[in-house]
C-alpha cells in the first residue's frame, strides 16, 4: 500500500495556549507531509510566559488508545515530548518496542519560563531508557541535568555512552556571547563521531521551539530520510518557523509552523 503520508506516533502534552506540545507537533507534521497520531501524555495550565500546573494523563486511556492505533496503523517514527510522570516511561518503551519505529525524545525537564516539569523519578526513568533512544534532543540545560557534567562536549560524549545512538544538543537556551551571534547545536552520534551546526541567533525568545525540533526530526525519519539529512532539514525548518513567529500573548512568540 502507498504511504504518501507516513504517520508519526505523537506523546506529548497538551499546551492550551497552542505554542507547545501536541499542537506543536501535529503541525510540524503536517507542514512537512507526514500524519498525526496523538496520545495526550498531560494537560498543562500555561501561558506563553509559563507553565502554572502539569496533571499526568491516565496510563490505562493511553494503553487503550496506544492498543487500538497500533492494531491499525503503521508507525513509522514516535516522538515522545513532556511526559506527565516516571510510569509513562515504560508505556513509551512498549510503543517502541511493539512498533520497531525510531523513538525521537525531546527530554522536557523545565519550561522556558522556569517552572520544573519533570520530577527526579521520572528523570531517572528516561536516563535509563537512553538505550532505546534513537534521537535525544535536550536543550543544553537539559543536556547538564541528564549528564551531570558542565561542559557541552561531555555532555554529549556521556549521553550516547549511556546509550542514545544519536544526541542533538541545541544551544538556544545558552546565553549569547558578546561579538558572537551565533546558536550551535551540537550532534554526537553512537560511534564517537560529532558534529557541529551553527545557526545565526534569531532576536527574540520563543516558546515550543524544542517540540517543533523533535517533531520535524521524527516526521522526517518517517519519511525515510537519512538521520545526517533529517537532522539538518528539521534543523533548517525550525529556523525558518522561528523566523515567522509571532506573538499571541504577553510571552515568548510562538513559531510559525505552517510555511
Ligand atoms: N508545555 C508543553 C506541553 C511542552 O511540551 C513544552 C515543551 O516541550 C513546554 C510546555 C515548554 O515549552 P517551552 O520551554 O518552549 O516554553
Amino acid at each position: 500500500m502507498s504511504d504518501p503520508r507516513p504517520t508519526v506516533l505523537f506523546v506529548s502534552g497538551h499546551d492550551p495556549g497552542g505554542g507547545a506540545g501536541i499542537q506543536a507537533d501535529i503541525e510540524t507534521a503536517l507542514s512537512l507531509g507526514g500524519h498525526a497520531l496523538t496520545l495526550i501524555s498531560a494537560h498543562t495550565v500555561q501561558d506563553t510566559r509559563d507553565v502554572a500546573g502539569v496533571r499526568a494523563a491516565d496510563l490505562p486511556l493511553l494503553r487503550e488508545q496506544a492498543a487500538l492505533l497500533l492494531a491499525d496503523t503503521r508507525i513509522r517514527a514516535i516522538k515522545v515530548g513532556l511526559l506527565g510522570e516516571a510510569e509513562q516511561v515504560p508505556f513509551v518503551l512498549e510503543l517502541e518496542r511493539r512498533t520497531g519505529a525510531p523513538l525521537v525524545v525531546d527530554p522536557v525537564l523545565r519550561a522556558g519560563g522556569g517552572t520544573e516539569l519533570a520530577s527526579a523519578r521520572l528523570i531517572d526513568a528516561l536516563k535509563d531508557a537512553l538505550p532505546r533512544i534513537e534521537v535525544l534532543t535536550p536543550n543544553a540545560a537539559e543536556a547538564r541535568r541528564l549528564a551531570g557534567v558542565d561542559d557541552l562536549e561531555a555532555c554529549g560524549k556521556a549521553l550516547v555512552a549511556a546509550g542514545a545512538r544519536n544526541v542533538l544538543i541545541t544551544g538556544g537556551d545558552e546565553p549569547a556571547r558578546s561579538g558572537d551571534d551565533a546558536v550551535i547545536n551540537r550532534w554526537h552520534r553512537q560511534d564517537g563521531t560529532k558534529r557541529a551546526f551553527s545557526w545565526p541567533r534569531l532576536a527574540g525568545t520563543f516558546h515550543g521551539a524544542g517540540c517543533t525540533l523533535a517533531a520535524a526530526i521524527a516526521t522526517l525519519l518517517a519519511q525515510g530520510l537519512p538521520m545526517a539529512a533529517a537532522l539538518a532539514d528539521a534543523q533548517a525548518y525550525v529556523h525558518g518557523a522561528l523566523g515567522r513567529s509571532f506573538a499571541t500573548g504577553r510571552g515568548r512568540l510562538i513559531p510559525g509552523r505552517r510555511p
